[in-house]
């Protein structure tokens, strides 16, 4: 019962998570009100290694149009972030070469293409002059939204979505100097309606390549168009890297590495319960000592999340519920409002909240510990959940629920693989239950 995999079996379980990538890289933007903080060095390998190598500290630097360094600063933008300084002196380069940019979301890879593109656009010529590609429609909405803030003082310049939904007449040709839209349309835009000319293209963008790959079908959609190519993506395993280095010729390659989390400064506890109903009582015992600061509770099902929620409430808690068969927009208005403070403890599945960030919370319950779908511990959720980078080094809690031999088990594994380096478990000391 407590192991069973999240309820949907064999390869829909599959697609799941991949649609949960691309969810979750929209939630993520929804729910990131500031940039996040790397203090790590940027990685550049430049297709050309005897080319100088620019970097800047400011924005003026960059010699912007007027109204376009307007638009950065109007949006409160002072300087550039850590993979800006680099990333956009290439890409405002002249002539453009192709760049293929990792960095984990909230570093500022999306401020850094949207002005890359308005830069590159002559506002004099009424046709598409940049393509980006993005894997959802609410990505792609979410990009255009950030296009026509940063390009509020230049009129000129205009944008339009190839997504679905928005049918032209045949034959008509754009007038938009940007086109943003997911693959699917965006290729029947170029290849089969012919609204957009190929050749006249003078920035292709391709937007979270990770999430773009991890979606069936997109991939080959994505690898037509051969231009001036800016390819970014959160993470770069082997996979991205793969599509990445087909479709993106002679690039520079710019990375960014992952802030390291670390346990160093969380206090690790467990509880020792017989069952899931123990775990609650445990939990109500220390509800009052957990909701000093934000929390967040972990269940392996969303049956034990809806019903922990359930039960938590009916003690007078008040908690919020974020589960996977919740509305996208249900979901970022749940984190939203937690994120605002106005939920203190927040229930979840170990499956919906993959990938989410939310940084502040201080005190992490697992009352499911992470296992893979094969029962094994989860090592990597357990530090991302529970860890903290330099920015958020304020300490934290964790309290793993232990209900059986099996999660025992699973505790003691999870103990052993972050010994080398990190602080072992605190197996010596249990939260009072009184
Ligand atoms: P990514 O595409 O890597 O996820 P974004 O470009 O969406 O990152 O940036 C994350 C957040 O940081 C956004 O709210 C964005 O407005 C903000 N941001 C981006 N660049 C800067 C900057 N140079 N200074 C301050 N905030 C920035």
């Amino acid at each position: 019962m407590l192991y069973k995999p999240e309820e949907n079996g064999g390869h829909v379980h599959h697609f799941l998570i991949h649609f949960d990538k691309a969810t979750n890289s929209y939630l993520n933007k929804l729910i990131r009100s500031s940039l996040v903080d790397n203090k790590n060095q940027v990685e550049v390998l430049q297709k050309d290694p005897n080319s100088p190598l620019y970097s800047v500290k400011s924005f003026e630097e960059l010699r912007l149009k007027k109204p376009l360094l307007d638009g950065v600063y109007s949006m409160g933008f002072n300087r550039p972030s850590k993979i800006q300084e680099t990333a956009l002196p290439m890409m405002l380069a002249e002539p453009p070469q192709n760049l293929i940019a990792q960095s984990q979301s909230g570093t500022g890879k999306t401020a850094a293409f949207v002005l890359a593109m308005l830069s590159h656009v002559d506002p004099n010529n009424k046709w598409p002059q940049c393509l980006c590609v993005s894997p959802t429609y609410e990505l792609a909405l979410q990009t255009g939204k950030v296009i026509e803030q940063m390009g509020k003082f230049y009129p000129e310049v205009k944008l339009v979505y190839a997504i679905r939904g928005n049918k032209l007449p045949r034959g008509v040709k754009l007038q938009e100097q940007i086109v943003i839209g997911t693959p699917g349309t965006m290729l029947d835009w170029c290849a089969k309606f012919k609204f957009i000319e190929p050749k006249k293209i003078r920035v292709f963008v391709l937007d979270e390549a990770d999430v773009m790959i991890a979606t069936q079908g997109h991939q080959d959609q994505s690898i037509r168009i051969q231009r001036y190519m800016l390819l970014f993506s959160a993470t770069f395993e082997e996979s991205v890297w793969n599509f990445a280095q087909r479709i993106v010729p002679d690039p520079n390659i710019i990375k960014l590495k992952r802030e390291e989390e670390t346990l160093d400064t969380i206090k690790q506890y467990y509880v020792l319960c017989n069952s899931k109903e123990e775990k609650f009582e445990a939990l109500c015992n220390i509800y009052g000592a957990i909701t000093i600061a934000q929390a967040m509770i972990f269940c392996h099902t969303r049956k034990t999340a809806g019903w922990l929620a359930g039960e938590l409430s009916r003690e007078g808690h008040q908690v919020a519920l974020l589960s996977g068969e919740m509305q996208v927009e249900q979901r970022a208005a749940v984190i939203d409002r937690f994120r605002e403070g106005k939920e203190k403890v927040l229930v979840t599945t170990n499956v919906c909240a993959r990938g989410i960030d939310v940084e502040q919370v201080s005190v992490v319950i697992n009352f499911d510990l992470p296992v893979d779908k094969d029962g094994n511990p989860d090592n990597e959720t357990y530090l991302h959940r529970i860890g903290r980078t330099g920015r958020f080094g304020k300490r934290g809690l964790a309290i793993n629920m232990v209900d059986s031999k099996m999660s025992m088990n699973i505790l003691n594994r999870i103990q052993d693989h972050f010994s080398d380096g990190y602080d072992i478990l605190d197996t010596d000391r249990r939260v009072p239950r009184t």
